[in-house]
């Protein structure tokens, strides 16, 4: 194969970004020790981002986004991986300033590299693609700062979204009482088939920003959204909980004060999927292929080709994105 299918977003001589799909050359991919035939990659709110030519995602167009890919090794100069191999990428500079998973090849170093483990398929492994690994990230966050299933309900931001609905379907699983917030109350039957047990419309979350602490309800919390919502997640996690704080739908800045920590203990768990160690990922992908995985992730998941992605890509930016996009390369 010397020259492959790829989608790429460039930007017009008027300052506008296309997309489309073109045929590339495997010369033109970067350097890096592995080639990778792409089999599935998935749609996250970050290739949405850098799709529409947001320069704190990707610096330079033209650009194949894909900030995710499971596929097999081609071509391999590095001990440890060979032609035949089944592997995932995630995160890393992988769709951002290097040519993404929305090629039909991506070549990439060695490091970023991670084996298929082998209770997940490699549709399966980018069903739950950046958005599971992130929302495993956070459940482990969780449980490491104390939280345990119990009766009180562990809250999910941005419910319906790709990392918001693996959390709530993740938490689930694990036994846990789950709240679903949502700005698409239509979707309860959705939520509720993932395993959430309540479901509050978003504008709730959205009201008591001006009061300085609100009523305890949560034994932890996902936030998928950021903005005024997380601070009132904050405000009302009981005593000593945790909220995991990964993502920024809803603004990256937020009024805050400190009553909630001094007053309450409680605290707040950033969550990076992108730079940790790739043995931190490894060790997800273990969990979510073995004691942590979903029965139900075919639900959660629409497949769609290449040439569906720039419609979806308009549709995530608009919010209106449900359960996870996995995305057929080959
Ligand atoms: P999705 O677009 O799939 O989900 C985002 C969800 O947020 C939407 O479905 C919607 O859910 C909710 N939402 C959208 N707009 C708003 C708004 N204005 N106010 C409040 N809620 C809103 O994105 P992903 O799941 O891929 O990503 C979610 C977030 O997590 C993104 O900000 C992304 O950048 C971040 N992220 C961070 C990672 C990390 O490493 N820290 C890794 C992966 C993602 P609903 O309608 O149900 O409310």
């Amino acid at each position: 194969m010397s020259s492959f299918k790829a989608l790429q977003t460039s930007e017009s001589a008027e300052g506008r970004f296309e997309t489309r799909i073109i045929e590339r050359e495997v010369s033109e991919l970067p350097a890096g020790e592995v080639l990778i035939r792409v089999s599935y990659s998935s749609l996250n709110y970050k290739d949405a981002l850098s799709a529409s030519g947001n320069r704190g995602v990707t610096r330079n167009y033209p650009h194949t986004p894909g900030i995710d890919a499971a596929g097999i090794v081609v071509e391999s100069s590095a001990s440890g991986y060979s032609e035949g191999d089944e592997v995932i990428v995630t995160g890393y500079d992988l769709g951002m300033n290097t040519a993404g998973g929305f090629g039909q090849l991506i070549r990439v170093p060695a490091t970023w590299v991670i084996k298929r483990p082998s209770g997940l398929s490699l549709r399966e492994a980018m069903a739950l693609g950046t958005a599971g690994l992130t929302a495993a990230l956070c459940v482990d966050k969780l449980e490491r700062a104390g939280l345990v299933p119990g009766d009180a309900p562990v809250l999910v931001t941005g419910a319906t979204g790709g990392v918001g609905s693996i959390a709530v379907a993740l938490l689930s699983r694990l036994g846990y009482n789950v709240a679903a917030v949502t700005g698409k109350v239509e979707q309860t039957q959705f939520l509720t088939s993932l395993g959430a047990t309540q479901v509050i419309e978003r504008s709730v979350l959205q009201s008591g920003t001006e009061k300085p602490m609100l009523k305890e309800q949560w034994a932890g919390a996902v936030d998928t959204v950021g903005g005024d919502i997380l601070f009132n997640v904050i405000k009302s996690l009981q005593r000593g909980a945790s909220v995991a704080c990964c993502g920024l739908t809803a603004g990256t800045n937020f009024q805050a004060n400190v009553l909630p920590f001094i007053l309450r203990g409680v605290n707040l768990l950033g969550v990076d999927s992108v730079e940790i160690p790739r043995s931190t990922k490894a060790s997800m992908w273990d969990k979510l292929s073995t004691q942590w995985k979903l029965p139900n992730l075919n639900e959660l998941v629409q497949e769609i080709s290449m040439e569906e992605l720039p419609q979806a890509i308009e549709r995530m930016l608009a919010g209106q994105q449900t359960g996870r996009m996995l995305v057929r390369l080959d």
